[in-house]
């Protein structure tokens, strides 16, 4: 069951067949291997799955039964592996943890973490990444209650704050990529609440159509990407 019994497969050698295949049918990561044997539970295969594995882990998470907890060291043999069947988009913000979040164990959910949860091309080409390589059925673009990056951007949106580079350094950009999502709302419907959403939504959609690999899998029923808001105080994930 374990990876490490079969011949090992280059990313070079993945992307080939990977980009040989008409509509990326091959993007799943059957050919990586399997989950570990020491893994609780089947890696979900497709993103019905994948979203449910999250929303109950959500769920155990909310109710203090986490089920996939070990933080010791793995061992050599399941160091060289990851199998992850899905990834998240989240902010840098130090409350949010995905894996704590959504009670997943390590090796089974990719992250890409960036204040504000936008799209920029680290972000993107992780994910990227993480479908075309590893094979992750679903992408969950994560905001959160008391964001400061979306609070930063409904100042910039309203003219209150600005971030010149000379004092800010990049601080700016990062908080630029937010901006857009508020100006699509109504000025009186930019309360941080309405504005987390917004934003959730946008970056998921911009991700969404995004191309080559993105809308390759999505195409092929290979993927789902999804908008949510994680609330801190009671830890639940809904998905907006
Ligand atoms: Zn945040």
């Amino acid at each position: 069951m374990s990876s490490d019994r079969r011949p090992p497969i280059s990313r070079r050698a993945f992307l080939g067949r990977a980009g040989a295949a008409t509509g990326g049918a091959l993007l799943g990561g059957e050919l990586l291997g399997a989950v570990d044997a020491r893994a609780a539970y089947a890696r979900p295969s497709t993103p019905d799955a994948a979203l449910r594995a999250l929303v109950e882990g959500n769920r155990r998470y909310r109710r203090g039964r986490w089920e996939r907890r070990d933080y010791s060291p793995v061992g050599e043999r399941r160091a060289v592996a990851q199998k992850p069947f899905a990834a998240i988009l989240a902010c840098a913000d130090s409350r949010v943890s995905p894996p704590l979040v959504f009670d997943v164990e390590r090796g089974n959910l990719f992250a890409a973490h960036v204040a504000g949860n936008s799209i920029d091309t680290g972000t993107l080409g992780s994910l990227e990444y993480s479908i075309a390589v590893l094979g992750v059925h679903a992408i969950v673009v994560l905001g959160h209650s008391d964001c400061g990056a979306v609070k930063s951007a409904i100042e910039v949106a309203e003219g209150r704050k600005t971030y010149p580079a000379s004092k800010y350094g990049s601080i700016g950009e990062v908080v630029a990529a937010v901006v857009p999502a508020i100006e699509g709302l109504a000025p009186p419907a930019r309360t941080l609440e309405h504005s987390i959403v917004a934003n959730a939504r946008r970056q998921a959609a911009l991700l969404a159509g995004s191309g080559p690999i993105i809308l390759a899998a999505i195409a092929a029923g290979q993927l789902r990407v999804v908008a949510a808001v994680y609330e801190i105080a009671s830890g639940i994930v809904k998905i907006v």
